[in-house]
């Protein structure tokens, strides 16, 4: 049998040439990494669940005319993708105060923001990403202004629309986190929406309890992630209620 070339292997994502140009195999790990890769753990059946959500998310997204790297489902742990150039740019949106937004203001975690909060990081593991301001991207040639101006109102569609899909299933939407690539069909060039959004890249609070549903439970050792993540994929009609504990079994 052909060995498939592997392009890129991240922390949670390998990522395999696909069967035609232009395409790519997005494979899900279970490999699961905090703080720069300084916590690490394998989360039997982590990957499933977020290679079928992130497909939820982004098959929901196109639906709603938001143009995303997604192809077609595979298997349980392999999506096909758009090939595209990432912006070397993490889009974070804050609707409530949590993780390094309260760290670096002082604001109490859970607090409403007095609206979405649009955050940019430099993706560069070395550096710790790092927070950046508009006028890095714009000096250093990451963005240009045009594509900045069509980031930001992506965000704000993927924040109006995960928010909405979250709160129908009683969950908050406090954060989440989106990578942005270019695909150039022909003389075109497009932006999608790239990589994944999963609980790996949110955070998600049941709106009554204020239960920790996403990686937040592996950070801070707050019980079983793939629980916290099958009661997401439940709640969002992924799985009937009574295969629940089977999302590790049923590869
Ligand atoms: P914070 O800046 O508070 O650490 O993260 C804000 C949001 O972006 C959270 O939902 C977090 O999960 C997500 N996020 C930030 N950096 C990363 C990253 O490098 N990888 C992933 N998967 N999510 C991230």
């Amino acid at each position: 049998m052909a060995r498939r070339k592997k392009i890129y292997e991240g922390k949670a994502k390998i990522l395999y040439e696909g069967p035609e140009p232009g395409t790519i195999v997005q494979y899900f790990k279970d490999d699961t990494t905090a703080f720069n890769a300084q916590k690490k753990e394998v989360i039997e059946g982590k990957g499933v669940l977020n290679n079928r959500l992130s497909e939820l998310f982004m098959t929901g997204l196109s639906q709603i005319g938001v143009p995303t790297h997604f192809i077609k489902s595979l298997n349980m742990r392999e999506q096909l993708v758009r090939n595209c150039e990432i912006i070397p740019l993490e889009i974070i949106v804050r609707n409530f105060a949590a993780g390094t937004i309260s760290a670096r203001l002082g604001i109490d975690e859970g607090t409403q923001l007095p609206r979405p909060i649009v955050e940019y990081c430099y993706k560069d593991d070395s550096l710790g990403d790092p927070l950046v301001t508009e006028e890095h991207i714009a000096a250093f040639g990451w963005a240009s202004q045009q594509e900045m101006d069509d980031i930001l109102n992506l965000a704000l569609r993927v924040n109006d629309f995960l928010s909405g899909m979250m709160l129908a299933v009683g969950i908050r939407l406090i954060d989440f986190k989106i990578e942005i690539g270019r695909v150039y069909d022909g003389d075109f060039m497009r932006l999608v929406v790239a990589d994944e959004i999963s609980p790996d890249s949110c955070r998600l609070w049941d709106i009554d309890t204020g239960q920790k549903l996403d990686k937040d439970v592996f950070r801070q050792n707050l019980g079983n992630l793939t629980d916290a993540y099958t009661e997401v994929a439940s709640r969002l009609g992924l799985m009937p209620k009574n295969t629940k504990q089977n999302a590790t079994t049923s590869e």
